[in-house]
């Protein structure tokens, strides 16, 4: 039932859209068209997500609720498709491909068009298309979750063989230290200054990066200080975020690190600024959740090997968990994203809407 040639098309259409994250009204405007002919009713809020519902036409369904992302990360301007004969698609490697998201996006108008078409039963069908996931998901952030019927959700946004579901995912927490120290003449007078590049490398010496714990890691990723060769640095910066499938242990470890800063500008008569961000929570779908459930069913009819995991990426669907919704991010066909050597191949995006299509209309 669903149409290869059709799922291709609008797929190649949507890449050709300029949307890096801020920069998503004119696509936003032609799935907000697409899904109004599909007869769904559509809103879009304040801060530019689409939202639309398909009334259910069969009762005692659930509602259910499908999600991908409009924005894509850069560079994602001028972005063209390239179909290879072996069906693989790729960009011309001068930027991503955009498959993150548009391959959800093209599943779902697809899954939405059969539906029509074949006039298959279905439950309310509710569909969310943020702006913004590409940065922490800022776009869903001030979505007005009370307009959201449904208690079971699926987002089309994890890279991966088709058949992935991840059902945990990490609270993402950043940080920003900037150590003050004090400036002075490296030749003339170096011992009237405080060494802010010193502090912050004591305090460096002492953090571990990387996997800290199984299910924790911490990263600096920028460190940017002092003015010249011959001046004792005054200042220093550095910036990172630590990942944590437990928040708690998130929050404990920015706490560590504010810490060591502090006691190693402490020791040197300096002093630091701390300030951190929570960006998305964790959370974690039981594997025995009616949402994974379903999936698993559907996956098998589709003749996809169904494979729950953990993620250590976030999405929209840690906020759909946030508001009380059972949510699990599915692999829709998408690879190496957020690089130009992204790709997707025409054979996983067709397997990828007939799971779609298994789930809405099981
Ligand atoms: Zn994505």
């Amino acid at each position: 039932m669903i149409n290869k040639d059709r799922l291709i098309h609008e797929f190649m259409h949507l890449v050709s859209f300029d949307a890096e994250s801020g920069h998503e009204k004119e696509i936003c405007l032609y799935l907000q068209n697409k899904l109004t002919k599909l007869g769904l009713e559509t809103k879009v809020d304040e801060t530019g997500n689409l939202y639309g519902i398909l009334p259910g036409n069969t009762a005692g369904r659930e509602p259910i609720l499908l999600s991908a992302h409009m924005d894509t990360v850069k560079p994602g301007i001028g972005k063209k498709a390239i179909l290879h004969d072996n069906g693989t698609i790729t960009s011309d490697q001068s930027t991503v491909l955009g498959a993150d998201d548009a391959v959800g996006l093209a599943e779902i108008l697809e899954v939405l068009t059969v539906i029509k078409e074949s006039s298959l039963p279905h439950g309310d069908i509710e569909i969310l298309f943020p702006v913004a996931e590409e940065i922490f998901s800022k776009g869903c952030q001030t979505f007005d979750f009370s307009m959201i019927k449904s208690r079971m959700a699926y987002t089309l946004d994890m890279s991966g063989p088709v058949g992935g579901v991840a059902i945990a995912a990490p609270s993402i927490i950043s940080f920003s230290v900037r150590v003050h120290g004090k400036s002075s003449h490296a030749g003339f007078a170096p011992q009237d200054g405080i060494h802010a590049i010193s502090i912050a490398a004591e305090a460096l010496s002492q953090m571990r990066m990387g996997y800290v714990e199984d299910d924790t890691s911490v990263n600096v990723g920028t460190i940017c200080g002092g003015t010249g060769k011959n001046i004792v640095p005054e200042q220093t910066e550095l910036t990172g975020e630590i990942r944590s499938m437990d928040h708690e242990k998130a929050q404990r470890y920015v706490q560590k690190i504010r810490e060591l800063f502090e006691n190693s500008a402490k020791k040197a008569g300096g002093s630091i600024s701390f300030t951190c961000e929570e960006h998305i929570r964790s959370y974690r779908i039981p594997k025995d959740a009616p949402v994974v459930k379903a999936y698993r069913e559907a996956c098998k009819k589709a003749g996809a090997t169904p494979d729950p995991r953990e993620t250590f990426g976030g999405s929209d669907n840690n906020r759909f968990v946030e508001h009380g919704i059972s949510g699990v991010v599915i692999s829709c066909a998408m690879n190496r994203v957020h690089t130009v050597y992204e790709y997707t191949h025409t054979d996983e995006m067709k397997k990828a809407a007939k799971i779609l299509l298994y789930l809405i209309t099981a």
